[in-house]
C-alpha cells in the first residue's frame, strides 16, 4: 500500500518531478541513511497533489545533493502521498481526486471505508513504528502568501522546529482529520505551509528549510529563552454552508451569489480592519456564510456585518490561507481568521 523506496539513484527518479511519481507507482517512501543512523525524522509531502514545493525540494535532494556527497544528518525517511490526484491531466492542477476523500481529512476513524483512510492508518503506524524525532507535513497555500507553520497546540519543543522554516505559527484546536492533529509529546508533528503553489519563493522556501530540516544534527534544543515566533491563536474559518457561485474580480459578477475582490489575497497575514472592504454579496449569499467553532456554532455576525450588499469586518482580525479558487473555497473554506481580542 505504501512503497518502500531506498536511496534511489539520480537516474531511476527521472528528469523532473512529473517522471519522478510516475516512477513510484503508487503512494511511496523514500529513505534516506544519515550520518547518525540511530535516529531519524519525517518528511510527508504531496497529501495535495496540487501542492508541488514540497516534492520538489525532494526530488533537488536526491538529484543534486545526494551524488554531491551530501548525507542528511540522521535516517531521513520522505513519505510522497496524493500522487493519484497530482497525475490527473492536467498535472498538478488537483488537491485530491474528484469523488474520493482529502488524504488530509483522513487521519482519524474510521480507517477502513476506503483506500484514503487505510493509506492514513498505514502511514501513522510506519511513523510510529519509526519513533521520529520529528514529523513535517509540507503544503502550499491555494493563494498566494508568506510561508508560516502550524500547530495543534502551542509547546515550546515545536520552537526549534518551526524555527528552521519560518518565524509565524498558526496554533489550532480545529479537528478536521489533518495529519498535525496526531501530533504527541513523543513525536511531534507540525504543517509547514510553503506559500502559493506556483510561487518561486514558495518553491525555495521549501528547499533551503528542507536542507536544515534534515541536514543539522541537533534540531530540537531550544533555540531561545523567549519566544521568537509571531504566533496566531485558534483561527475560526469562513466557510460556505453550501455551495454557490463564487467570482474574484473588480466589480460585482453578474450571476455570481459572491464577488470578492480580486486582489483580496493580498491581505494574507495583514491586518484588516472594520471599514477593510472584502468584497459583494448577493441578498441571499449572507445567510450561507458561516464561522463556526468547534461546538458547530456560528459566529458569523460577530466577525463580519454587510452593509447594502457589501462584506466588511465586524472587528479588527488577521486572514490567512486566503483562495482565490472558487472549487477550494467552495469545498474547504474561504479563509481562516484570527480576530484581534475584543477591546476591554
Ligand atoms: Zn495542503
Amino acid at each position: 500500500m505504501i512503497r518502500h523506496w531506498h536511496s534511489p539513484e539520480p537516474e531511476e527518479i527521472g528528469h523532473n518531478i512529473l517522471e519522478f511519481l510516475q516512477a513510484m507507482q503508487g503512494p511511496c517512501r523514500i529513505s534516506i541513511p544519515g550520518r547518525d543512523r540511530s535516529r531519524c525524522r519525517v518528511l510527508v509531502t504531496l497529501l495535495h497533489g496540487n501542492e508541488t514545493s514540497g516534492i520538489k525540494a525532494l526530488f533537488a535532494l536526491l538529484r543534486d545533493s545526494l551524488p554531491r556527497g551530501w548525507q542528511p544528518a540522521v535516517d531521513l525517511h520522505c513519505y510522497v502521498i496524493g500522487r493519484e490526484a497530482a497525475l490527473l491531466d492536467p498535472v498538478f492542477t488537483h488537491r485530491q481526486v474528484p469523488d474520493k476523500r482529502d488524504y488530509n481529512r483522513c487521519f482519524r476513524p474510521p480507517w477502513d471505508i476506503d483506500e484514503q483512510g487505510l493509506v492514513c492508518r498505514k502511514l501513522l503506524d510506519e511513523i510510529a513504528a519509526l519513533e521520529p524525532e520529528v514529523v513535517i507535513d509540507m503544503h502550499n497555500t491555494s493563494g498566494e502568501g508568506p510561508a508560516f507553520a502550524v500547530a495543534t497546540r502551542l509547546a515550546r519543543r515545536h520552537e526549534p522546529v518551526v524555527s528552521l522554516f519560518t518565524d509565524r505559527l498558526v496554533v489550532t484546536d480545529l479537528q478536521l482529520g489533518a495529519l498535525m492533529e496526531t501530533d504527541s509529546p513523543d513525536i511531534p508533528v507540525l504543517t509547514i505551509e510553503c506559500g502559493g503553489a506556483f510561487e518561486e519563493s514558495a518553491d525555495r522556501f521549501a528547499w533551503e528549510g528542507l536542507q536544515r530540516f534534515a541536514g543539522q544534527d541537533d534540531i530540537l534544543s531550544p533555540v531561545d529563552s523567549e519566544w521568537g515566533l509571531d504566533i496566531y491563536h485558534n483561527p475560526m474559518r469562513l466557510e460556505l454552508d453550501k455551495p454557490l457561485n463564487l467570482a474574484y474580480a473588480d466589480a460585482p459578477r453578474p450571476g455570481a451569489d459572491i464577488t470578492l475582490k480580486v486582489d483580496i489575497e493580498h491581505h494574507n497575514f495583514g491586518a484588516v480592519q472594520s471599514d477593510t472592504f472584502l468584497g459583494w454579496l448577493s441578498p441571499a449569499a449572507a445567510r450561507h456564510l458561516a464561522v463556526h467553532d468547534r461546538e458547530g456554532s456560528n459566529h458569523f455576525r460577530e466577525y463580519y456585518r454587510v452593509e447594502n450588499g457589501r462584506l466588511f469586518p465586524r472587528r479588527p482580525q488577521k486572514l490567512f490561507m486566503i483562495t482565490s479558487n472558487p472549487v477550494i473555497a467552495n469545498s474547504d473554506c474561504l479563509w481562516y481568521t484570527v480576530a484581534d481580542p475584543e477591546p476591554t
